[in-house]
């Protein structure tokens, strides 16, 4: 079975690496030269948006999948008159869109922070009379690792968050002063069966994921619970197949739903030596059809990414328990280069690892 994936970065380059032992083979489309994945897969170099690529890139695949969330609708509709895309398209549109995204978790009862749309400058104002200050401003489109926002901390702040970000869809939201940032994990397959990681607890530093932990510390079942019925809630109405990633903010004892990544996760790297099953295998399987493998946990573990550079791998690989996973990237500021999960039965011995690892970052 050959196996599509539009995007050729380290999701992809992961993928392939987790399905070749269930004898799957993989070929990835992507614009660029370079491709992560292309070192693991065949690399059909070719714009997303271009039919050309796109029919290329289908021809004798049995099914297509995607590692980035802003695959263009037109496109995942092209690959699909032909073939099986999971996640099916429409998860697409609500995940390529802040104000759908939060509009859809608040229509099936998760709660989010506090939003309203914004068009223009009076909406602005009226947004911020609804929902005061400190907010945060974003494009409603195409944000990531914390880019496309501003947090607006007073009415006097809006003339410059309108500067920067004006004249595009937007949507503020209340800000949440959270207790900390979670992440859940599920995994559909086309049967519909579901499985879910436990919470993870994720670190950001100037927006970028730099830190996961699994499972998330101090989590009660209930709390554990009403993660996991978010993921059914949303795999459900979606008739969803792979992994969905939910990234999640713990505040006073509630969840609130953030945004949702219809892919593998950077917050779910650890699973592939921290999980019996990857994150990455699992979304193989489930796309493959074939069935799922239990997402029971193997100790603790602390993964840390490898951003903008990589420290010298023999000085990583001296700590005891690390798992180094590189990218083939060329260095750049704040690009993610690669990450290093650390994995030990007993907790304190997985934080000791963690802190001797960061040490060297
Ligand atoms: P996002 O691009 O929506 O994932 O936001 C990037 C990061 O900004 C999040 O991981 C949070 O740390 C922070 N953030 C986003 N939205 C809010 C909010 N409404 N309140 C507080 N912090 C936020």
């Amino acid at each position: 079975m050959k196996i599509g994936i539009v995007g050729g970065g380290q999701l992809g380059r992961m993928l392939a690496l987790a399905g070749y032992p269930l004898g799957l083979e993989f070929r990835v489309l992507e614009p660029k030269p370079a491709a992560s994945a292309g070192d693991v897969a065949e690399h059909v170099q070719g714009g997303y948006d271009d039919p050309e690529a796109l029919d290329a890139f289908a021809e004798g695949l049995d099914v297509v999948t995607y590692e980035f969330e802003n695959v263009p609708r037109a496109s995942a509709d092209r690959l699909a008159a032909r073939l099986p895309v999971y996640p099916p398209p429409p998860a697409l549109d609500v995940a390529q869109d802040r104000l759908d995204e939060k509009t859809f978790f608040r229509d099936h009862g998760i709660p989010t922070a506090p939003f309203e749309r914004v068009d223009d400058r009076e909406g602005l104002e009226a947004a911020l009379g609804k929902l005061g200050t400190p907010a945060v401003l974003k494009t409603r489109r195409f944000g990531y690792d914390g880019k496309g926002q501003v947090v607006i901390e007073a009415p006097s702040d809006a003339d410059a968050a309108w500067e920067e970000l004006g004249g595009r869809p937007l949507i503020l939201e209340g800000f949440v002063p959270f207790r900390r940032e979670m992440s859940i994990l599920s995994v559909r397959d086309t049967s519909g069966n579901l499985v879910t990681y436990p919470l993870i607890e994720n670190g950001h530093r100037e927006g970028i994921l730099v830190r996961s932990r699994a499972p998330a510390p101090d989590v009660d079942e209930e709390l554990a619970a009403t993660a996991r019925s978010y993921a059914q809630r949303v795999t459900e109405a979606l008739g969803y197949v792979g992994v969905l990633a939910i990234e999640l903010f713990e505040h006073e004892g509630r969840l609130l739903a953030n945004e949702m990544a219809p892919r593998v996760h950077n917050s779910g790297h650890w699973s592939i030596e921290g999980a019996e099953t990857s994150q990455f295998e699992n979304h193989v399987r489930a796309v493959a059809g074939l069935p799922l493998g239990t997402t029971e946990l193997v100790g603790t573990s602390i993964m840390l990414n490898l951003i903008g550079r990589v420290p010298p791998i023999e000085e990583m690989l001296a700590v005891e328990g690390a798992h180094v996973h590189l990218y083939a990237k060329a260095p750049r500021p704040g690009r993610k280069l690669g990450h290093v999960t650390v994995r030990a039965l007993d907790e304190e011995r997985a934080l000791e690892r963690a802190d001797r690892l960061s040490d060297l970052l």
